[in-house]
Formats: C-alpha cells, structure tokens, sequence
C-alpha cells in the first residue's frame, strides 16, 4: 500500500506515526473522504474547500497547498492503479509531548492513502433500515474533525439492532445520521437540517439540493422533529460511500410503504447522472 505523506508517496512500511502524534493522543485533527469513479476523485474542489475550513475553524496549518494536494492525491490514485475507491486524507497537529495548549513546536502531518469502496448499488434499490437514537456529539459538527465517538457509539447500535444507519436527535429535532445527512420528503418537498454548527455540511447533501432544485423540486434546509420522519412519505440519507440512499425503515416502523420512494429514485438517477459528468475522461 502507497501512503501520501505531505507530499511524498511512500510505501506503508516506511511510514511512521509519533506515539506524541495530537491526531493520535487528542483526536486533534481534521480529515476528509473523496470517492473516486473512473480513476477520478468526485466533486475534489469541494472536499478541498472542506479541508480548509475545517483547517482554518481548529487554526491548524496544512502542510501542503491544495493545488500540490490535488496533484498528489491523483498521483496516488494512478500509482495504486485505481478506478473505483476513495481517498482517504487526513491532517493532525503533529507530534509533541502530551499537554493541551496548541504546541509551539509542532509540524503538521497529512497523510493519505486509498480504501476499498463500491457504491452499495444493491442498498440503493432496497434501502436501508435505520434506528434514532440521542446525538450526543459536540456543538462543532460543522468540522470534521478526527473526534468520532459520537458517530462510532451510534452507528454500533444501529448495527446491533441489524440496522444499517442511526439517525441523530437533539431533542425531538434531527440533525443527520452518524455518517450521512438526513432528508425527508412531504408532499413533493424536501426538508434536510439546515447546515449549521450541529451537522456536518456535507458535499453529498449540497449535489442532491443543487439536483432537485434542478428537477423543480422545492427544498427547504428547515428543522424537522421525530415525528416527521415517521411520518414522512420518504426518507434517504446522503454520503460520499453511500451515495443517496432510501431509508425504508425508522425504528422498525415502515416510511411510506416500505419501499423506496419515486422522488428519492429520481435523485439518485439524477447523481448518478452527475458522475458520469464529472468523471468521464
Ligand atoms: N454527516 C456526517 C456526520 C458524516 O460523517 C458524513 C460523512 O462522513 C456526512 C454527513 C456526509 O458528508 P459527505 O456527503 O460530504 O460525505
């Protein structure tokens, strides 16, 4: 396996990680996921973006511009000899003895490598089942920042439950689910949290708006609770893996009539439209 290291691609065995790393210690780091069709990284600029915010609000310095990261990340994708996988990037504080303050004397690390990934295209015909559960996460969910345990607590017992993703509340109101974001469909509306401080702004929940908005369907980035999501006539979650995908299932309780839905299959033809756009050579 290749590993980018700033912005050197090395072999796995010759990379090493400081047991002091603040990534590693603290959490105290940033990362991003790029899905990568044909050989080339999907909607790149608007990860990048990301990165850099979630840079600028932790006052983390990245160790390499963004155009020689975007040189290197399809560098790496060409040496690894890959069409369909995602890039996983990340950016820690760098290495120094363990106290809180930021450390004077700490250089930023990124590193990068390719996961295995497919579309779930069969979960995208038969939808996936959900639980709610608390969202106990921080007030920053606007980041994404390394520290994930409120997403791996929630997405454990979605799993334990033999579901395939946990839908997030404060309160009654829902904010995303533990790795993707939330919409329902009423009436032939949309409505997805608006992107706040409580969610993460995700890219894949920009393209699918940006694709309704183009098929004349009315969205509103407007707070719903529970109850509506029972009651929705649709549900289906966003993410750069899981692409759009229906929720058939909320807490055992059937959305609509259990099957995915004719505005959520409209998205998804519509996305998977746009990667053949943005990815054909
Ligand atoms: N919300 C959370 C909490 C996530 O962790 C993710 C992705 O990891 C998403 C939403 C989806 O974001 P994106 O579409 O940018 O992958």
């Amino acid at each position: 396996m290749l590993v980018l290291v700033n912005d050197q691609i090395k072999s796995r065995e010759d990379v090493r990680i400081d047991l002091e790393d603040r990534g590693y210690q603290f959490g105290d780091g940033i990362y991003e996921v790029i899905s990568v069709y044909n050989g080339q990284p999907f909607l790149m600029d608007q990860h990048m973006q990301r990165l850099e915010r979630s840079a600028r609000e932790l006052m983390l310095d990245l160790p390499v511009s963004i155009g020689r990261l975007k040189e290197k990340v399809q560098a790496l994708i060409e040496q690894e000899g890959r069409s369909t996988c995602s890039v996983y990037l990340q950016v820690t504080r760098g290495a120094a003895p363990r106290r809180h303050p930021f450390p004077t004397s700490a250089t930023p690390v990124l590193t990068g490598y390719i996961m295995d990934s497919n579309p779930p295209r069969d979960l995208h015909a038969e939808g996936i089942r959900a639980i709610t559960t608390d969202d106990i996460r921080w007030l920053r969910c606007d980041i994404k920042s390394l520290n994930l345990l409120g997403s791996v607590l929630a997405k454990q017992k979605a799993v334990e439950q033999g579901c395939q993703e946990a839908i997030l509340h404060r309160s009654d109101t829902v904010t995303e689910g533990s790795s993707t974001n939330v919409f329902i469909v009423k009436n032939g509306t949309l409505y997805t949290h608006p992107a706040n401080h409580l969610i993460l702004h995700g890219i894949t929940r920009h393209a699918a708006i940006q694709l309704a908005e183009k098929l004349n369907t009315n969205v509103k980035e407007t707070p719903f609770k529970r109850e509506d999501l029972y009651e929705a006539d649709e549900v289906f979650v966003t993410g750069t893996s899981i692409e759009i995908c229906p929720v058939t299932h909320v807490d055992n309780r059937a959305i609509g009539n259990g099957q995915p839905g004719d505005v959520t299959k409209q998205l998804q033809r519509a996305f998977y439209d746009l990667i053949v756009e943005e990815t054909a050579m």
